[in-house]
């Protein structure tokens, strides 16, 4: 038994913890939950706990569903919301098929394939979440529409709001759990609310946002209200953005960074940056993966709605343009050596884990392949005209799933990222979402339509 599952066994007996969570995530980004004895736990770090996969989405066939959940010891962690004794603890597992070897449909293993070959190349993957979600006063089931928790806007600072006792509370259940909290503040739509997580590494950070949304649905919850990280459930407010800053770093060294470049960005950081626009449209299923998601990208009207409809629809990267895809966030002079990209697309409906792995696959063929960046777009790129716009060569994004999943289905890059199993997976799951919106008669035509025709 190694030194980390040692403390483990020691916690659990010191602080009285009898039951122990085994956490991991499905293909769609929904969170498991499988509930061990302490005693069981020496094996389960042997052996792993054996689970039906097939009842899980995207993991196995009938015929193959014998799957192990191998708790990583480096990721444990108190429950703070059962802290009364007897106390409850969880670990992220790892997914392992029954001879041991790594499960392909296990979304942590897509991610940590692809930063084995990162680092193979000398590089680490930071990245640093903007999460921003909605406080309802209720979750509605049957597609009536919920209403948010208060009616505050950007940054106000209201005592009767619910958003700041919430934030305090949800932030002091971060921090306890070992996630730092950078920023937060309410956001442009009410109810909205945006929590900034520190910056660290990629894996840990989809670990820790998997813990993240069910925290603040915990606390919601001990408040009196709902949290919900759907990409855009109003029509008339703007929608909750992932945005995620990203970084490579070799060894203590930022790799974007070059002293007196232009930006300071070095040539690993153009490239960077251009790989990230050359395969946007066709990465977007996965960091953009519900039909609702396309409503947040292309939400027009809201855009004028206070400073937060700013979700990119336009594949151009900027420097301090907030209508850019990619943003290049302002250099902060006497912070030497510091560089990074923010990628605006991200929706906080996103699976984590298989979102960092097919942006950072993108970043790094574009270092790989050399590819140039294009010059960068100053302008509102929402207020120029489609042929404007066609003539600077900006493409828009895909305007709906559908158009999205044609686009992935024809990608090299993201087959490769996913491997065969999630790729083919999710786009099936995908397409049948599609199809079923497809031929949904909505609350839009029946308003349009009845009333005249
Ligand atoms: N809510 C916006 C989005 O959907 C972002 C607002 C901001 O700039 O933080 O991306
Ligand atoms: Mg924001
Ligand atoms: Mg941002």
């Amino acid at each position: 038994m190694d030194k980390q599952q040692e403390f483990v066994l020691r916690t659990l007996e010191e602080r009285d913890i009898r039951f122990v969570r085994l956490w991991f995530t499905d293909v769609l980004g929904f969170l498991k939950s499988v509930a061990v004895a302490p005693a069981e736990l020496e094996q389960a770090f042997d052996e792993g706990m054996g689970f039906d996969g097939s009842a899980i989405e995207g993991f196995a066939r009938v015929y193959e569903s014998d799957m192990i959940a191998k708790p990583d010891p480096g990721t444990f962690q108190i429950l703070p919301w059962r802290a009364e004794a007897p106390g409850t603890a969880r670990m992220f597992c790892d997914i392992l098929m029954p001879d041991g070897s790594p499960s392909f449909a296990d979304p942590r293993f897509v991610l940590k394939r692809i930063l084995a070959r990162t680092s193979d190349l000398g590089f680490t993957f930071y990245t640093h979440p903007e999460i921003e979600f909605f406080l309802l006063k209720d979750r509605p089931v049957d597609g009536s529409r919920p209403t948010p928790a208060d009616s505050s806007g950007y940054f106000d600072h209201t005592p009767q709001h619910v958003g700041m006792d919430f934030r305090r509370q949800a932030i002091t259940m971060l921090e306890s759990m070992g996630i730092s909290v950078e920023f937060s503040h309410h956001e442009g739509a009410p109810g909205q609310q945006e929590i900034d997580l520190r910056y660290a590494d990629a894996l840990s950070t989809a670990d820790n946002i998997m813990t993240f949304r069910l925290v603040m649905k915990q606390v919601a919850l001990e408040q009196g209200v709902q949290a919900t990280f759907m990409p855009k459930p109003f029509s008339e407010y703007p929608g909750s953005g992932m945005h995620t800053h990203l970084s490579l770093f070799e060894g203590d060294r930022n790799a974007f960074y070059e002293s007196g470049a232009e930006y300071q960005l070095s040539k690993v950081g153009r490239s960077f940056i251009a790989g990230l626009l050359k395969h946007a449209a066709e990465i977007s299923a996965v960091t953009n993966q519900w039909v609702n998601s396309y409503k947040r990208i292309w939400g027009g009207s809201t855009r004028t709605a206070g400073s937060g409809g700013e979700a990119p629809s336009y594949i151009c990267w900027g420097h301090n343009n907030r209508s850019a895809l990619i943003r290049v966030p302002m250099y902060k002079p006497g912070k030497t050596g510091s560089a990074r990209v923010e990628v605006r697309s991200l929706d906080s409906g996103a699976n984590p884990y298989l979102a960092y792995a097919v942006l950072l696959a993108a970043g790094l063929k574009g270092i790989e392949e050399g590819y140039e960046l294009p010059a960068g777009a100053d302008d509102d790129v929402w207020a120029l005209s489609d042929a404007e716009r066609r003539a600077m060569g900006i493409e828009p994004l895909p305007q709906n799933l559908g158009e999205a999943i044609s686009l992935m289905e024809r990608s090299e890059l993201v087959a490769e990222t996913l491997g065969e199993h999630v790729f083919d997976f999710f786009l099936r799951n995908k397409k049948q979402e599609w199809e079923e919106y497809r031929s949904e008669v909505t609350a839009f035509e029946l308003k349009k339509n009845l009333p005249v025709l």
